[in-house]
């Protein structure tokens, strides 16, 4: 129950000061809705020398959205895209996991607090929302995820 507790204040930090948002000014940007709950990001980037390089990002919804966009700028901003495609893949797992695996921590960094939300169906798209806008604009960069 602690545990849980730790992973709610991380998300709300993330949610109510959030890292890298603001406009994205990039010549490609995507921008990924999730309708089921309001959830919308407008994101770009540049992929430099293989890395993930002025990831900026704006958005609106929820709290688990917009949290999860935080984390996931933290955790690949400046990493390779290797880096990023592990994280991604590890995230994507956890996510459509059904609460039966828990993560690995090393990987996913402040990630693993969205963890619990594996368990309701409904909010997983909230929180793959940023991942897939990522995923996007990295693959229209020319990165190979
Ligand atoms: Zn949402």
């Amino acid at each position: 129950m602690e545990l849980d507790s730790l992973y709610q204040e991380v998300i709300l930090d993330h949610y109510k000061k959030p890292h890298h948002k603001g406009l994205p000014v990039g010549e490609l940007q995507v921008h990924h809705v999730n309708p089921n709950c309001g959830d919308e990001i407008t994101l770009s980037l540049a992929i430099k020398d293989g890395k993930v390089e002025d990831l900026i990002w704006d958005g609106v919804g929820c709290s688990i959205s917009q949290a999860s966009a935080s984390i996931m700028s933290d955790l690949v901003s400046g990493k390779s895209v290797e880096s990023a495609r592990v994280a991604l893949q590890e995230f994507t797992e956890l996510m459509q996991s059904k609460g039966t695996i828990s993560g690995d921590e090393e990987i996913l960094e402040d990630a693993i607090a969205l963890a619990g939300v594996s368990k309701f169906p409904a909010r997983v798209k909230c929180a793959l929302l940023s991942w897939m806008a990522f995923k996007d604009a990295a693959i229209q960069n020319g990165a190979e995820l």
